[in-house]
């Protein structure tokens, strides 16, 4: 992705950072870390996330056919399917990596269809990247300086005055404060000076979330977050999760484990060949047979 052209992307980032009012982005936040919810999402509207009718086909395959559905603010809401029911593609459509045939994502109640991902990100709807080919050659550290939003200094830095230099000097002492309290949590900062192509899979997902937290999201859509990470790390990593939800902030996950779905989502929404075959409680999604029927038809 381009996150480093992003970098130089000033009017569009500062515009993402005062829309985000009532966001963590504070100098406060910056010194508590992973306290990123210091104010926590403040649009009152239950559900930020609406999905209507979402297409997408590739050559013949429809891998997103007609996806309609909702998430509830402060949730923890499961995506689930078989194996090329179109989760990811569903997680691109909404992120605006790739353009939908039809259909309507809003977010916050404003329209989102057809933005381009990085001012969907300003919006505060993140999805984690996987870490791209320029940014391997960089370190885990150097990654993280260069986080989206993370670099409101260099915008300041090319109208440098007197005021100005110590205001960004400032901003980026608290930005590598927040940075290097991001990598404590997620204990990879011991390799801080590793370059990101050397990372083993599980630290590698540990870099692409860390970085997509820095951020300071409203949503996060996790596309199976998991991946390679072991299972204490698994519990931290979900505990921390549950922690930012009860602060307000919303999640979507696309995990293949069912039993880490059923015991940590409040919702949950089964996508099959493309569409949506229901949604409801971990106990409702395990007791309906539909779902039962199209996963013991699938490979998951
Ligand atoms: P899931 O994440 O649920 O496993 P995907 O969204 O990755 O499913 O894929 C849905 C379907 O779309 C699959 O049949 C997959 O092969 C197809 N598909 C996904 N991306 C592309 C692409 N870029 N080009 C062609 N086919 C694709
Ligand atoms: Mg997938």
């Amino acid at each position: 992705m381009s996150e480093a052209a992003g970098a130089g992307d000033a009017p569009d980032d500062e515009a993402g950072v005062d829309a985000h009012a009532a966001g963590p982005d504070s100098a406060e936040s910056a010194s508590t870390g992973l306290d990123l919810g210091s104010g926590g999402p403040s649009v009152s509207e239950e559900y930020p996330l609406q999905v209507e009718g979402l297409r997408k086909s590739f050559g013949g395959i429809t891998a997103v056919d007609g996806a309609t559905f909702e998430v509830e603010r402060g949730s923890l809401t499961g995506l689930i399917g078989p194996n090329g029911a179109g989760k990811s593609t569903t997680f691109n459509l909404i992120t605006g990596m790739l353009q939908p045939d039809s259909g309507r994502v809003t977010f916050d109640g404003e329209e989102i269809t057809g933005e381009k991902p990085h001012a969907i990100a300003n919006r505060g709807l993140v999805r984690t990247f996987q870490i791209a080919r320029e940014l391997q050659e960089m370190t885990v550290l150097e990654n993280m300086m260069l986080a989206p939003k993370a670099q409101r200094g260099e915008a300041l830095w090319r109208s440098v005055t007197p005021g100005f230099r110590s205001d960004v000097v400032e901003q980026e002492s608290e930005l590598l404060e927040r940075v290097w309290n991001v990598l404590e949590f997620f204990e990879i900062d011991h390799i801080a000076e590793e370059y990101a192509g050397n990372l083993s899979g599980g630290q590698r997902k540990l870099l692409e979330l860390a970085r997509a937290l820095l951020t300071d999201p409203d949503m996060l859509l996790l596309d199976e977050p998991f991946a390679g990470v072991n299972p204490s790390l698994e519990r931290r990593l979900l505990d921390h999760i549950h922690e930012l939800r009860k602060q307000g902030y919303t999640f979507l996950l696309v995990e293949h484990d069912m039993e880490l779905i059923m015991e940590n989502c409040e919702r949950v929404i089964v996508l099959h060949q493309g569409s949506v075959l229901t949604e409801g409680t971990p106990a409702e999604i395990q007791a309906n047979e539909e779902v039962i029927e199209a996963y013991l038809g699938g490979n998951v």
